[in-house]
């Protein structure tokens, strides 16, 4: 059995528990330990699938194509250990899997109650699936307080009194509010936010105090009072200049150090080089890029967390830093829509997306990257908007579109309706439920001969992630090759079109799967350096 840490979070959301975690996971591993995260999402959604980006953030989804939290996407960010559909969990799916179980009369008659059926699912799921990990690290989504947690905190209650201290250690990531008419931190949230998890019978055993001052010892000394938590097991986790230096940050205020020395492990000083390597490289970089990032979801950027974070990774590859500049495709929209928001960009980026609206702004930025050799990357909806773009523009086809958008003639974007994932055929149609029924997870795709993908990834075999209900139909290829935009990836039946690009420009690559899933500070994607290099290049020219 491996050590379980529970990491809840207490006084408000946001404070980065996420981060946090993955910041701790990749401390242990650095001190040689084999790590695994998990996270229970207390809300009733099955997934966070059908939500909407602007409510949730970006939904991240794994190999085996689950659609998880983005909390997610920082545990592999941070660790590089790829997550599973076996790492997320919400409310919603524990009750959907129980409530079959009782349909189908696993339950032998038993009334179902929260305790033990429902806790019992919980329990299984966090010690279930595990591959010899020294760790596993389980965050608790939401608040301490909230209703929605209880099952969860009770489930956690239980598994520290059943495998005992010696493979349990409780971590509360809290908040010391700054008060300045009072010029002092504040303790007494902390202290209400630790009684709320002692009143279910919790006894955290180190606290992580976020706080956007220091936090002096005399005030360590009465948190530990009031909280039952030694004093050197209160750590002080001030706001840090960028989530890669947070594992840094947390170090040396003794984070891995505490874990450790509740687990009885060796205290030695563990191999940090990697991340001072990257600290080091965002804090000397050689110039700066701006990139437009033209999409709908502007108004949460947690909605696009993992791209952000990969355009960051391309930076470290080439020694800028990445300004990132969100654009509401809908203002481009229109006969004399103003342009100028993209002159100043070195590069033009369209994500993902979702629906009708905005999407002729984002075609209307494709076309002025073109138009203007300026380097452009378009992800998902991204790569078919640049389709219909060359469709409409280059080749005549004035109606060109996507079924997204309604029912049409030869959609150049269409629904998919079968395709095979591994030995099986799947079958959709338009009336099948949204939920679970995209194109998920990773799929392998080939790059063509001499093509810059090609020179990009430096193979010809790839395996991407995926998340589409719509493809670009490959039977406008050779029009749409006539007029220079190569298919240069395909599914490996030739069906579907993964990749398609534009030799005569300094880089258009557009992608149906997204690479940003994939990225790692420590090993950044290829199209996303590849990418950058390119809009370094052009700010250097102009
Ligand atoms: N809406 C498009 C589709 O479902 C693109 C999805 C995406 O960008 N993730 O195919």
């Amino acid at each position: 059995m491996p050590r379980f840490v529970f990491i809840t979070g207490g006084v408000v959301s946001s404070l980065g528990k996420g981060l946090a975690s993955a910041a701790l996971g990749a401390l242990l591993q650095a001190r040689g330990y084999k790590v695994r995260l998990r996270k229970l999402d207390p809300y009733l959604n099955v997934d966070p699938g059908t939500m909407s980006p602007t409510q949730h953030g970006e939904v991240f989804v794994t190999d085996d194509g689950a659609e998880t939290d983005l909390d997610l996407g920082h545990y592999e960010r941070f660790t590089g250990v790829d997550a599973k559909q076996s790492d997320n969990v919400t409310t919603g799916r524990i009750y959907s899997d129980v409530l079959a179980r009782e349909r189908r009369g696993d339950y032998l008659g038993a009334t179902i109650q929260v305790i033990p059926h429902v806790t019992d699912a919980i329990k299984t799921f966090v010690t279930s699936n595990l591959d010899d990990e020294d760790f596993v690290l389980v965050e608790i989504g939401g608040t301490v307080g909230d209703i929605e947690s209880l099952p969860f905190l009770e489930t956690i209650r239980q598994l520290g009194y059943e495998l005992g201290p010696r493979k349990t250690c409780f971590l509360h990531v809290t908040l010391l509010p700054y008060i300045h008419v009072a010029g002092e931190l504040k303790t007494k949230p902390t202290q209400h936010s630790v009684k709320e998890l002692q009143s279910v019978g919790i006894q955290p055993d180190i606290l992580l105090c976020r706080s956007s001052e220091d936090i002096p010892n005399d005030l360590k000394r009465k948190i530990s009072r009031f909280c039952n938590v030694r004093e050197e097991a209160v750590i002080s986790a001030l706001d840090a200049k960028s989530i890669y230096d947070v594992p840094l940050v947390y170090h040396r205020e003794g984070l891995d150090m505490e874990i450790c020395r509740h687990f009885d492990l060796p205290l030695n000083e563990p191999d940090l080089s990697v991340w001072q390597d990257i600290v080091h490289r965002m804090g000397n970089p050689e110039g700066e890029v701006n990139i437009a990032v033209v999409g709908k979801y502007t108004s949460l950027l947690d909605s696009y967390k993992s791209l952000a974070e990969a355009l960051i990774h391309g930076g470290l590859d080439n020694n800028v830093t990445v300004r990132l500049n969100w654009v509401d495709s809908e203002i481009f929209e229109g006969d004399n829509a103003d342009m100028s928001a993209l002159k100043q960009a070195d590069g033009i980026m369209v994500p993902g997306g979702f629906g009708q609206r905005g999407s002729e702004g984002k075609i209307k930025a494709i076309q002025f990257a073109r138009e203007n050799q300026l380097p452009f990357f378009g992800i998902c909806f991204g790569m078919q908007m640049a389709v219909i773009e060359a469709a409409r523009n280059l080749a005549d086809q004035s109606e060109a579109s996507s079924s997204e958008f309604g029912q049409i003639d030869n959609p150049v974007v269409g629904l998919m309706t079968e395709w095979t994932s591994g030995n099986a055929q799947v079958t959709r149609d338009a009336e099948s439920d949204l939920g679970g029924t995209m194109r998920l997870g990773a799929y392998d795709c080939v790059l063509g001969e001499g093509t810059r993908v090609r020179d990009l990834y430096g193979v010809k075999n790839i395996s991407e992630r995926h998340r589409h209900r719509y493809e670009v139909n490959v039977s406008w290829r050779d029009m749409l090759e006539e007029k220079g935009l190569i298919f240069s990836g395909l599914s490996p039946d030739g069906a579907l079109p993964e990749i398609v690009e534009r030799p005569d420009h300094p880089f258009f690559i557009g992608v149906q799967f997204h690479p940003e899933l994939k990225s790692r500070p420590f090993q950044p994607h290829p199209l996303f350096s590849g990418f950058i290099k390119a809009a370094r290049d052009r700010s250097r020219l102009v």
